[in-house]
């Protein structure tokens, strides 16, 4: 049974982000586990080489590093990864997919301090009396000392239960916003404190309220502009009137364990078939629904891609993407309601 960290921890693994590499030990050891499978985020994988020389020293387990960066919780093996190792450590997200192997998930929160901006964020709030706070998984820790902060300066504070995806108050998962949108009729406005617009931007698109945008590592603070809101859900229009008159369409489902649902492809590829009046529906099945992987759909004369896997592919980087991006849930609610786009985010339950 493992006790007490025996080597010293990188400095660079203490500085940045809470790795729990103690918890992580002692979970490798008490699992008498021999050979581990390490995975994270695309933005932390810099960090696994370390993470590998010190779980090693430390367990004596041997230590893979997976060989790319993994985009949400959901996006693990579908059965124990194919290269000998008997658990998986995943770090950087919240998991809620039953794996049926042993995984460890550690969400690495972020060590930087909200103070800086306390005073800025309270002073753009003036006016609104009652706010919902937010974040993603890597700075949700933030929220208890930023809440503490405005309810001194007079402000009602909500922080929501998070949905199905998330696993703490407030948190926001790029397919799951509910922590913002329980709260959403009864605040004047939501803080998201995230790396990158994503979320806040996401979140703008889910509720009525205005969403101020908190950037822990340039300490920027600034309203998602509501033209920006507006611009994406017109582009998204757009997309819906191209998907309803395309002939060639590619419906993209996924192995990964946690996007997957047995059927939803060949559901929607049905109803495609159905209501366009075109045999020309296929579907596809790719581990990565890459930009490469889009381009290569209308090399090949597909106008729409729909993807029954993750649903962030839908609105993330709409700007550069080679072919509209459907989701596949979405598009069955698009053809009920008869191209009723009225929000341009899409998340599951
Ligand atoms: S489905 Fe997509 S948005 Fe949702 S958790 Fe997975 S990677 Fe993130």
């Amino acid at each position: 049974m493992h006790q007490v960290a025996a080597h010293p921890l990188p400095s660079r693994l203490e500085r940045d982000y809470d790795f729990e590499l103690e918890r992580v030990a002692r979970w490798v050891s008490s699992g008498e586990f021999r050979r581990v499978l390490i995975q994270s985020a695309p933005g932390l994988t810099h960090y696994l080489g370390d993470v590998r020389r010190w779980l090693e020293a430390e367990t004596g387990a041997s230590v893979v590093v997976d060989g790319r960066g993994r985009f949400g919780g959901c996006d693990v093996h579908a059965s124990p990864p194919g290269v000998g190792v008997d658990a998986v450590v995943h770090f950087g997200h919240t998991g809620f997919v039953d794996v049926g192997y042993p995984i460890l998930y550690v969400p690495c929160h972020s060590r930087l301090s909200l103070e800086p901006v306390y005073e800025m964020v309270s002073s753009i709030l003036t006016g609104f009396p009652t706010v919902g706070l937010e974040a993603s998984v890597q700075h949700v820790k933030t929220l208890p000392g930023l809440r503490a902060f405005l309810e001194a300066r007079g402000k009602r504070v909500l922080v929501g239960e998070p949905g199905r995806r998330g696993a703490y108050p407030g948190q926001v998962v790029g397919c799951d916003y509910y922590a913002g949108i329980r709260v959403d009729p009864r605040v004047d406005a939501h803080v998201v404190v995230s790396g990158g617009v994503f979320h806040s931007l996401g979140l703008a698109l889910s509720v009525d309220k205005p969403v101020l945008h908190v950037e822990p590592y340039t300490r920027r603070v600034e309203w998602v502009p509501r033209s920006e809101v507006d611009r994406v859900n017109r582009v998204r229009g757009y997309a819906a009137y191209t998907l309803m008159n395309a002939r060639r369409v590619a419906v993209v489902d996924t192995p990964i364990l946690g996007q997957h649902t047995d059927g939803v492809a060949e559901d929607v590829a049905k109803l495609i078939r159905e209501k366009n009046h075109s045999e020309d529906v296929d579907v596809f099945s790719v581990e990565v629904f890459s930009n490469e992987f889009l381009i290569h759909l209308k090399e090949m004369g597909y106008e729409v891609a729909v993807t029954s896997a993750c649903t962030r592919f839908a609105t993330d980087d709409y700007d550069r993407s080679p072919l509209p991006v459907f989701e596949a849930r979405e598009v069955m609610r698009l053809y009920r309601s008869g191209l009723n786009v009225d929000r341009g985010v899409v998340m599951l339950q």
